[in-house]
């Protein structure tokens, strides 16, 4: 605390990111980083990035990874903003559209926890909209909110996903109230909500290279909207930062995403391992709920999910447990290698023996 610290600071709890400083042989299934390494055509274009490349600015609008971005989706660039990993494009989101005290946005019970570090941030009050019994997102619920939407599909941290059609129910439940879906975690099986771009004008979905494409370490994310939309928080990147994206980030990440051989590698391998992670947890008596994302989620009767983090510590193995009433007994995995996985339950078997 410092006396030019006005109310506003003192009073902001800032997000606490996953713990990241490990020795090279811990495993590290806390973070939902990608067990696989980048696309090798992504690596090399890394490699090549030359000196005047770096003297000069880099492109303020990544005018080449727009285009690659737009094609994937059948969209145009003007669908598109690029920035410096999802969760500065999502605090551009709060920023332009979520800010206004007038329609509380409302996120669901359980989920992605810098939510309401936005909220406060930006002013906004927060809405919880409670999940069902069985850990699902309540359409029908939000459907009937009044104010914006904002969750993460699939939601973390349970990896349950919606599919398109009942998203599109929710859109069209009240065309007036923006929907903003996080899809951090597309590209492990669950169906975007991209494709609804074109035919509703109150949607946005945001991305990040940071899972999906075994790229956390680059800082790429991007929004996908009607023009309109994309504008409006384009006005606000501009106000903060003209080049949000540097340029090793715009090359690299444009590589990787026309790398689809490398994508479709990354599907099977995250599903097989993700099949094979949930069923040896389950011999040990776990409940697993089925993931589309690259993590699981998981309780034991036995032991707290606390606990469980606390004892695999001890063994060189991170995973995440939260520390309150809903999600004590709960644990997040990260899927990993087949290596990794083995060790890991190894270990867990041990542990609750
Ligand atoms: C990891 C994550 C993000 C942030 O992704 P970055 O692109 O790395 O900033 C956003 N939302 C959810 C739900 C996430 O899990």
């Amino acid at each position: 605390m410092n006396r030019f610290w006005p109310a506003s600071l003192q009073s902001l709890t800032p997000y606490v990111p996953g713990e990241q400083a490990v020795s090279s042989n811990t495993i590290k299934l806390n973070t939902n980083e990608h067990a696989l390494m980048a696309s090798d055509r992504a690596l090399a274009v890394l490699h090549s990035i030359s000196a005047d490349q770096l003297r000069r600015y880099p492109d303020p609008v990544s005018r080449q990874l727009s285009e690659t971005i737009a094609r994937r989706e059948s969209l145009s660039t003007e669908h598109v903003l690029v920035g410096n990993g999802s969760d500065e494009i999502l605090g551009f989101v709060w920023q332009a559209y979520l800010s206004d005290a007038s329609c509380v946005p409302a996120v669901p019970g359980l989920t992605y926890t810098f939510y309401p570090v936005w909220a406060q941030l930006f002013g906004s009050e927060l809405a919880h909209i409670p999940l069902k019994a069985d850990f699902c997102l309540d359409v029908t619920s939000m459907s009937e909110w009044e104010g914006p939407l904002v969750f993460p599909n699939p939601n973390a941290p349970t990896g349950l996903a919606i599919d398109r059609g009942q998203i599109e129910a929710i859109l069209s439940a009240n065309l007036d109230r923006l929907l903003v879906i996080d899809e951090a975690y597309m590209g492990f099986g669950a169906q975007s909500a991209a494709p609804l771009i074109k035919h509703y004008d109150n949607l946005i979905v945001t991305r990040s290279l940071s899972k999906s494409h075994a790229l956390a370490g680059l800082r790429v994310g991007y929004a996908l909207g009607h023009p309109e939309l994309i504008e409006g928080l384009r006005r606000i990147k501009d106000s903060f930062n003209s080049y949000p994206l540097d340029a090793v980030a715009q090359c690299v990440a444009n590589e990787a995403l026309s790398d689809h051989e490398w994508e479709s590698q990354s599907e099977a391998f995250i599903a097989s391992n993700r099949h094979s992670l949930a069923s040896d947890l389950e011999s040990l008596g776990f409940k697993v709920l089925p993931s589309q994302a690259n993590f699981v989620f998981a309780t034991h009767g036995k032991a707290s999910g606390v606990s469980l983090t606390q004892a695999l510590r001890t063994d060189g193995i991170l995973v995440r447990s939260w520390d309150s009433d809903a999600l004590r007994a709960w644990v997040r995995i990260t899927v990993g290698t087949p290596e990794q996985q083995q060790r890991l339950i190894e270990n867990l078997s041990r542990i609750l023996s």
